[in-house]
């Protein structure tokens, strides 16, 4: 049976204990769309109070270490968001894979470390555009998603979500046309297929990214191979948020 559309907001650095009426609210909406899975990816600080209030959706944090534990000053391991009460990662976000330098071979190692704490991970990719525009774009998120992934992940349909987000649409504004979001998750689709087999490779979500508001969401939400959004600046209001799970719920019924 097919997953449901999966609506996930990362807050990313936004958020104090008084943005939980926000969590809350969504949480309360989310009971009453219930085909489709709604969750929040909070600053760490958040991920707890969330978690402990939350009866419907999950949350999640937006990056952990690759290593269980040691001595390396303000990280946090996959095992400690699991503690708090995440139940997915956020990983291979542009904006790590820019700010932070991370390499597709430390995102694949982070990957691996999630996968081991019992979390889903939601592999992020995208390419850049000046990329986009040499006409490289699906090389580039194939290649970049092949090396970030691990080579095997048992249930991938379950445990695995890949997010494309194209780095020029994040926080500006644009989007991709349907018909290039439709030809990148169209590959991106054989890719899956390709590294864990027909069942799950056809099953695990591939979620667009990038300026996703509820005005836009019903269009990028019926595109083919398009199985729900992850959303920035709009999840951080329960209005804007769930305008956009409504927009889902509206493309699943068809
Ligand atoms: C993101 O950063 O994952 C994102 C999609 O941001 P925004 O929706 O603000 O473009």
């Amino acid at each position: 049976m097919p997953l449901r559309p999966y609506i996930v907001g990362n807050w990313k650095m936004h958020g104090t204990r008084a943005t939980l009426s926000e969590a809350r609210a969504i949480d309360r909406a989310a009971q009453r769309h219930m085909k489709v899975e709604v969750a929040i990816a909070p600053p760490y600080t958040l991920i707890h109070p969330v978690h402990r209030e939350a009866e419907q959706i999950a949350v999640g944090a937006q990056d952990c270490h690759d290593q269980e534990s040691g001595a390396h000053t303000g990280e946090i391991s996959a095992a400690m968001v699991a503690d708090a009460g995440a139940k997915f990662v956020i990983l291979g976000h542009s904006e790590r894979r820019e700010a932070q330098s991370e390499n597709d071979a430390l995102i694949r190692a982070k990957a691996q470390a999630a996968l081991a704490a019992g979390l889903r991970v939601i592999m992020c990719c995208g390419e850049a555009e000046k990329v986009r525009d040499a006409g490289r774009a699906v090389a580039h998120v194939k290649k970049q998603l092949k090396a970030s992934l691990p080579e095997t992940i048992e249930d991938a349909a379950e445990k695995l979500t890949v997010a494309y987000e194209p780095i020029w649409a994040i926080g500006t504004g644009k989007t991709a046309t349907p018909e290039d979001i439709a030809e990148m998750h169209g590959e991106i689709r054989k890719l899956l297929i390709a590294l864990f087999g027909e069942e799950d490779g056809a099953e695990i979500r591939i979620l667009y990214g990038g300026s996703v508001k509820p005005e836009n969401a019903g269009e990028i939400l019926n595109v083919p191979e398009v199985g729900g959004a992850l959303v920035g600046g709009a999840s951080l209001t329960a209005d804007s948020f769930m305008g956009i799970a409504l927009a889902a719920g509206e493309a699943e019924e068809g």
